[in-house]
């Protein structure tokens, strides 16, 4: 091998707003029990796995020609998966929500501009406007998660950032927005909203989504993913639904046939099998119920879910709890206010095993 020069990427010409920043970096470490990434426990069946075979089969037969580049048959399958009288020039789609939200920024922020979020929330939202060379405003959440319409709309007319984050459910506190605020917020803001729904689909019976907002508010825009209830993560596939003169607006960056055609092939069957997928949901909310519930049995502070994820703490030292649970296989999240840890909810045994450990833990770290 050729001997490359003791280079740091100190040394690179990197951009002065980059420099000093960590990537995103969940950890992924194979271990027995993973609950750190709020994907879905539960893999696709059998049948759905051939299924999924078959399109890939057909597929590679025109795999000389580029995708199709505006993705118009999964746009409308996604169209009809959401309901709301949405149509496919509503609806656009990326390599995973990350994708979609590094588009927005792209259109909606940039040099000169800013977006606004309300933290804790999920680390991408800075990550993406940094790295589009927007720049960050941190609102701020209550003592509770939740978001205070007032203070909000106060922080937008002071700031009057060029894009606002909602999330909701929130990333990682598991905290639902009401709709009056998501609609104070839309109101307030000069320009665009991001309603990030990615565990929208978790959320508790009635909560209503942001989509309902979408006639009224076109400079409102609703993300979801595939990555979480439908059990999809490794496809990378996520969407929006939006005012069609939005979606001609990201047209301007997107790269060309950004959405490879195995990846629409995939994300169309999984949505032909929605039912199966989504079969899991219930079954995964009851589990975070019975999780909040035991948690706050154990003398913890828990914050109320609406997502596949609890948020738990408080521990004077989060991280030997954290490794504590790793020595034993357990691997969660070391993430949100400095004191507090995140479980994913896994399956009824992988719950189990996180139970135990955390009970051992528990008897010999304050
Ligand atoms: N939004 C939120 C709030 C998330 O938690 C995540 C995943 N952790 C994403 C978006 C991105 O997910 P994906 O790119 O897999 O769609």
């Amino acid at each position: 091998k050729p001997a490359f020069a003791p280079v740091t990427l100190a040394d690179l010409p990197i951009r002065d707003d980059l420099r000093g920043r960590s990537p995103y970096g969940a950890p992924q470490i194979d271990v027995p029990v993973r609950l750190n990434t709020n994907e879905n426990p539960y893999p696709p069946s059998p049948e759905l796995a051939e299924d999924l075979a078959e399109a890939v089969r057909r597929e590679a037969l025109s795999l000389n020609r580029y995708p199709d580049r505006d993705a118009l048959a999964l746009r409308e399958d996604l169209a009809r998966y959401l309901g709301h009288g949405l149509g496919p020039e509503h609806v656009w789609a990326a390599n995973g929500s990350n994708e979609i939200l590094q588009q927005i920024l792209q259109v909606f922020g940039g040099a000169g501009r800013s977006a606004l979020g309300f933290e804790p929330s999920y680390s991408m939202h800075p990550i993406i406007t940094v790295g589009t060379g927007t720049r960050w405003i941190a609102g701020a959440r209550d003592e509770d998660f939740g978001i205070d319409p007032d203070a909000a709309v106060a922080a937008i007319e002071e700031h009057r950032p060029d894009v606002v984050f909602l999330t909701s459910p929130n990333n990682p506190t598991g905290t639902a927005l009401p709709l009056e605020t998501v609609e104070r917020v839309a109101k307030a803001a000069p320009g665009i909203v991001v309603v990030d729904e990615a565990y929208f689909e978790f959320a508790r019976a009635g909560t209503p989504s942001a989509l309902t907002l979408l006639p009224e508010h076109p400079r409102l825009i609703v993300s979801r993913t595939m990555s979480k209830a439908f059990a999809m993560a490794g496809t990378r596939l996520g969407y929006l639904a939006a005012h069609p003169a939005v979606v001609e607006a990201l047209q301007l960056v997107r790269l060309p046939y950004h959405l490879s055609t195995l990846t629409q092939a995939a994300a169309r069957v999984a949505l032909a099998h929605a039912k199966e997928l989504l079969g899991t949901v219930d079954a995964l909310r009851a589990e975070r119920d019975a999780t909040v519930e035991w948690l706050r049995a154990q003398g913890l502070e828990v914050a109320d879910s609406d997502a596949n994820f609890v948020l738990f703490g408080r521990f004077a030292d989060r991280r030997a709890v954290w490794e504590g649970l790793l020595e034993q296989g357990v691997l969660i999240r070391e993430v949100g206010p400095p004191q507090w840890l995140r479980v994913t909810i896994g399956t009824e045994d992988e719950m189990a095993a996180f139970r135990a450990a955390l009970t051992r833990v528990l008897t010999r770290v304050p």
